[in-house]
């Protein structure tokens, strides 16, 4: 299977940003200046808070919206919490897991990321799950080791059925909200590496139909290069979504 016939997805992670009514002029602005791009999956990632309306406002457009955490029990005393249930319900298909600034400011470790990621699959939800180096960790060239071990940790358990519902984004940590972006080349290189984990895990039909993302102060500027990479199927975008022409451009770069 080649590049082209895995799912290229473009993906917007809204991070604490946007009160509702923000929300919803910026889903209905993404919607209007991507409509008809079909060549991608386009999803914004929103605050949990923004989900219903901006659920509301994605209804009838090609953009879908995700969450950005889901607790692994299905409910009771956790404060602050949402379940996988309380997401699909809301009509959201997609949560990211994972992610960096979650392991690092809220003690997310590959154990309560595996169970994250587990609890949105049994729900029915396409998880995007991250994972990446840390600046010392590519300095002191462990990058590959680093990556292959949370590949393995995260997807810990889950079946190849299961991994069709999993996105995997590459996202080294240096990289995120740096304005510092890995090389296309860089970024080739560890998303390989980490197919080539998939495959070991699952065999080569499932790694070749899996898309790996790229993230890490991807913007209109530099996305094209990203996104023609062989092993590159889309991006997970932060600070660049918050601006719906600069991710619209995006998008049309993965056209
Ligand atoms: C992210 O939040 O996943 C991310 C990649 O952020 P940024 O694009 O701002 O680096």
């Amino acid at each position: 299977m080649k590049k082209e016939v895995r799912k290229t997805v473009i993906a917007g992670n809204w991070k604490m940003n946007m009160t509702p009514s923000e929300a919803v002029a910026a889903v209905k602005e993404t919607a209007s200046l991507t409509a008809g791009k079909d060549g991608c999956d386009i999803v914004l990632c929103v605050p949990f808070v923004d989900i219903a309306p901006a659920v509301e406002a994605a209804k009838g457009t090609n953009v879908k919206i995700g969450a950005q955490n889901v607790h692994f029990e299905k409910k009771g005393a956790f404060t602050g919490e949402v379940s996988a249930d309380m997401l699909t319900e809301t009509g959201v298909g997609y949560v990211i897991v994972g992610h960096s600034e979650r392991r690092q400011y809220f003690g997310e470790t590959d154990e309560t990321v595996n169970k994250r990621a587990k609890a949105a699959l049994d729900a029915g939800l396409t998880v995007i799950l991250c994972l990446g180096e840390v600046l010392e960790q590519r300095q002191a060239g462990i990058t590959r080791e680093i990556v292959s071990m949370q590949t393995k940790l995260d997807l810990a358990g889950f079946t190849a059925e299961e991994m069709k519902r999993v996105i995997i984004a590459y996202e080294p940590v240096w990289a995120i909200g740096t304005g510092l972006t890995a090389t296309p080349d860089q970024a080739e290189e560890v998303c390989a590496i980490i197919r080539g984990v998939v495959a070991e895990l699952y065999g080569g039909e499932v790694a070749e139909a899996t898309t790996i993302q790229y993230g890490g102060s991807m913007n209109d500027g530099n996305a094209k290069e990203l996104l023609a990479k062989t092993d590159v199927d889309g991006g997970l975008i932060g600070g660049a979504s918050l601006v719906p022409e600069k991710f619209a451009r995006i998008v049309e770069a993965a056209q």
